[in-house]
């Protein structure tokens, strides 16, 4: 089953002051991972199926999805965890921030605050 997780991190900015903040995440089990793996190869083929009917669109629609199916079935089968975000507080302008992730971001991770626009870095703590 998936579980949410959290992970202690630090946001940084460029003058030396930080605070601690929370990221969360969810990890995948090797179940949900085939589950979820599975939907979208399905997905992806019923897609396909709907697009064949279409006059000169299903020229790119079909393969597309035909193909696209198993890559983006062999993607989910790999991804393990799902960042979220990281929830703290902004060294720069001092107030709760939520910074949004992508699954493909790494930590450490250089990136905006969302409301003063300052950039701020997210590290682990303990580094
Ligand atoms: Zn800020």
């Amino acid at each position: 089953m998936a579980s949410s997780e959290q992970m202690a991190v630090i946001i940084k900015d460029d003058e030396g002051n930080q605070n601690d903040a929370t990221m969360y995440y969810i990890v995948y089990s090797a179940a949900d991972r085939t589950k979820r793996s599975a939907i979208s190869l399905v997905g992806c083929w019923i897609a396909a199926v709907v697009a064949l009917p279409i006059p000169v669109a299903h020229l790119v629609l079909v393969p597309g999805f035909f193909i696209a199916g198993p890559v983006l079935a062999y993607f989910r089968l790999k991804m393990s965890e799902s960042k979220e975000k990281v929830v703290g507080v902004c060294p720069r302008h001092n107030a709760e921030i939520t910074i949004k992730l992508e699954n493909t971001d790494t930590i450490p991770k250089y990136t905006y605050c969302p409301d003063c626009k300052g950039a701020i870095q997210i590290v682990e703590k303990g580094e």
